[in-house]
């Protein structure tokens, strides 16, 4: 398992002269402001996953627009320089982590929206572009782009393709790739290529845009992105509901998904979810004391007030102790906000968090939870459960005390149980946050060896040399 060692990567890291030619070129390209010495940057080091492996990168550079990219992987190509790219670094698998030697490429400084088109229904953006500011943009002409990750008041549009971004409203309307056009995309050669098309349909040669989103910057580095918008949907109603025992919330969410209504978000979290949002933010004042919390929305226009009124009764009648409903965007906003907390909130309660992202069909959930749970007791460490029910996506939270061998080894067995334990089901080790360096101990157990061998004749087809993001993905 790759997780919980830092690689002492600076001995293995080009030194001397090489190193030193590759950073004059590269400074004789941008102007200072673009390129920093590795002793100045060691925040770019790493994204947000706790304990996963890092190494020493050679420099980190921040390209202004595409053809600075196109040439900074020259350089890397010409000296065999591995190159990571990076967006606001609040990946959750280590995918942004710098590998030694190697340029670390942030794009956080390409940050242009280059246009919102109201008639085709249509944003293109620099992929450095904050989530959220592409979806204001989209708003402000009374257009819509809704994957909305927890994370998107910092997370990049790049970084959203790149892993193919999930979030709140993926239930209804999908997740980052069902919006994604085009591609402007660096390969690993340096050369610049457009995938993809402007249009809704396109079935020209292979999708090679499908297969970019979710790449992990493995096969190339996304530039700009041309998303699809939809019409602004109607003001948002919202409920939510408690719990005495998690097996009543899910079998009251499986009536919900199972009617002729589509909530826009079908979120959960369990109780310790719950007192560990309220201990890291007291303004979050989630109902305490209950074993599950359900956040449900309708966006459906002329509908979503009914929609949640008759939701409300499916809880009530499910079990629910305590039914809330939200009309208000304030009341709402503050639900969703909390919600939001998660993944700093269950890293803060032992120091330290391994993440799980696991998929199963939703028929599984039941029998996920209650094995969750049994995990939990068998290894006597933390398993704090919440995210996005209505997909089937759930994040299991593994607490641990960084400084503790006993944590650390019983957390690193959870982890590992955990994605067995949602491949058996029928599910997947990640369904939005990647494989990065945190999960490649299980892609086996998903692929089996003959799509290995095809992916990896992909990933050599794109980058023969194995410059690009390497050590990552697969
Ligand atoms: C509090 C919190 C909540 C979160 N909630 C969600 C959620 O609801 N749904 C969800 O899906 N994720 C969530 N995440 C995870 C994370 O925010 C997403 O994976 C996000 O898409 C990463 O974007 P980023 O710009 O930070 O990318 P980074 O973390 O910088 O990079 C992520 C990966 O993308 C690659 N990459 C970045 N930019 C490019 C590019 N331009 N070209 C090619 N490759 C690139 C990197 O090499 C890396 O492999 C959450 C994270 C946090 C901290």
């Amino acid at each position: 398992m790759t997780v919980l060692t830092e690689s002492s990567a600076s001995s293995e890291s080009p030194t001397g002269t090489e190193s030193s030619v590759v950073f004059d070129e590269l400074a004789a390209l941008l102007p200072a402001s673009q390129l920093m010495a590795t002793d100045e940057g060691a925040s770019y080091y790493r994204d947000q996953s706790d304990g996963t492996a890092s190494g020493l990168p050679l420099a980190i550079v921040f390209p202004a627009n595409t053809e600075d990219v196109a040439a900074i992987v020259a350089i890397a190509a010409a000296h065999h320089v591995p190159v990571v790219p990076q967006g606001a670094r609040t990946g959750l698998a280590g995918g942004a982590n710098a590998v030694a030697g190697c340029l670390v490429l942030n794009t956080t400084r390409m940050n242009k929206i280059i246009g919102v088109d109201r008639d085709d229904q249509t944003a293109t953006v620099q992929a450095g572009v904050r989530t959220i500011a592409l979806a204001r943009a989209a708003s402000a002409v009374g257009l819509f782009y809704p994957p909305d990750p927890g994370s998107w008041r910092a997370s990049t549009i790049g970084g959203n393709v790149a892993t193919n971004a999930g979030g709140m409203l993926s239930v209804k309307y999908g997740v980052t790739g069902n919006f994604v056009r085009q591609l402007t995309v660096v390969l690993a050669d340096g050369s610049v290529v457009r995938t993809g098309q402007r249009t809704i349909k396109g079935v020209a040669a292979y999708d090679l845009t499908a297969l970019l989103v979710g790449s992990e910057g493995t096969l190339g580095i996304v530039t700009e992105i041309t998303v699809g918008l939809l019409p602004a949907p109607a003001a948002a109603f919202g409920v939510s509901a408690t719990f005495a025992t998690v097996a009543e919330a899910l079998a009251a969410a499986s009536v919900i998904v199972a009617s002729s209504r589509r909530p826009s978000v079908l979120e959960y979290l369990d109780g310790a979810c719950i007192t560990a949002i309220n201990a890291y933010d007291p303004a979050s004042a989630l109902p305490a004391g209950t074993a599950a919390l359900l956040l449900i929305q309708s966006d459906e226009a002329g509908r979503a007030a009914d929609d949640v009124r008759t939701y409300a009764e499916t809880l009530r009648a499910g079990g629910a102790t305590a039914v809330v409903i939200a009309s208000d965007a304030v009341a709402l906003d503050e639900l969703m906000n909390a919600r939001r907390l998660l993944h700093p909130a269950l890293q803060a309660v032992r120091g330290a968090s391994l993440n799980e992202d696991i998929t199963v069909p939703r028929s599984q959930l039941p029998t996920l939870l209650s094995s969750l749970e049994q995990i939990s007791a068998e290894l006597a460490i933390p398993i704090a459960v919440g995210g996005h029910l209505g997909d089937g996506n759930l994040h299991p939270i593994v607490g641990f005390d960084p400084s503790s061998e006993v944590d650390v080894a019983a957390a690193q067995e959870a982890y590992a149980r955990i994605i067995r334990l949602a491949i058996s089901l029928g599910g997947s080790a990640t369904g939005e946050h990647g494989i990065g360096v945190l999960k490649q101990d299980h892609l086996d157990d998903e692929l089996g060896p003959v799509l290995r061998a095809l992916q990896e004749r992909v990933k050599h087809a794109f980058d023969p040399d194995g410059i690009m993001n390497p050590g990552k993905k697969l």
